[in-house]
């Protein structure tokens, strides 16, 4: 007898790989604005820049510091200015193109696909609880042929609350008609995905496929999607 019927899982970083995607759409950006006619020779570089003012700006919006249209211009703006261009336009230009761009890319995690379809076979329903836009994660599951593996889309726009907050796990029970006793969180952000479950009463397995060393409440961990097969 199965424990659970119910699988949550996080989208970005846990099934679709979001830092390869990052990299390849901030790459199209690179050429379509012809970046080394401006001074910008090095795409590596122009990379680990972004991320860098990229993290600082998205940890500002996760703790709503400031909105997330100020935040998809100003990390542009912010890598810009690092060769002294000062070009709000432009920033806004490429902060839209990598928004654009972004959600066409495919690659997902090793297993994504197989475990999702293990799953699928075992008549577990699983759902999406994500904190992101409603059209560009459906754009990302569309485009990586993972939307109909999916009977229930929860995006925090929707549930106008973001994990690890609760109202957005109780909006997902009540959406899905799933209870906390026969439902399961999948996820990479332990401070975000595992905590907001086990905060609802929720078991919870960390995706922790860098091997951090992290205090926090988990009921499984794993390194790789498909030692998900001992647990569901
Ligand atoms: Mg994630």
């Amino acid at each position: 007898m199965e424990k659970y019927k119910h699988i949550f899982w996080d989208l970005d970083h846990t099934l679709w790989d979001f830092e390869k995607n990052s990299v390849a759409a901030l790459q199209e950006v690179y050429h379509h604005f012809d970046l080394p006619s401006m001074g910008i020779p090095s795409f590596e570089e122009f990379n680990i820049n972004y991320h860098t003012h990229n993290d600082k700006y998205w940890e500002r919006f996760r703790k709503g510091f400031i909105t997330r249209e100020v935040m998809r211009w100003k990390r542009m703006y912010a890598t810009m200015l690092d060769y002294k261009i000062a070009n709000e336009k432009l920033a806004s230009e490429l902060g839209e193109a990598y928004l654009q761009f972004l959600p066409q890319q495919t690659n997902v995690f090793a297993h994504a696909i197989d475990v999702l379809e293990y799953a699928e076979a075992k008549g577990y329903a699983q759902h999406i609880i994500t904190n992101g836009f409603e059209n560009t994660q459906i754009e990302k599951m569309t485009n990586t042929n993972m939307l109909r593996y999916f009977d229930v889309i929860i995006t925090s726009e929707k549930a106008m609350s973001m994990k690890p907050h609760k109202d957005i796990f109780n909006y997902a029970l009540l959406k899905t008609g799933a209870n906390l006793n026969n439902s399961i969180m999948i996820g990479d952000a332990l401070d975000v995905d595992v905590l907001g479950a086990v905060n609802v009463g929720m078991d919870a397995v960390w995706f922790n496929v860098h091997q951090h060393q992290k205090d926090g409440e988990r009921t499984f961990e794993i390194h790789s999607l498909d030692q998900l097969y001992k647990i569901i």
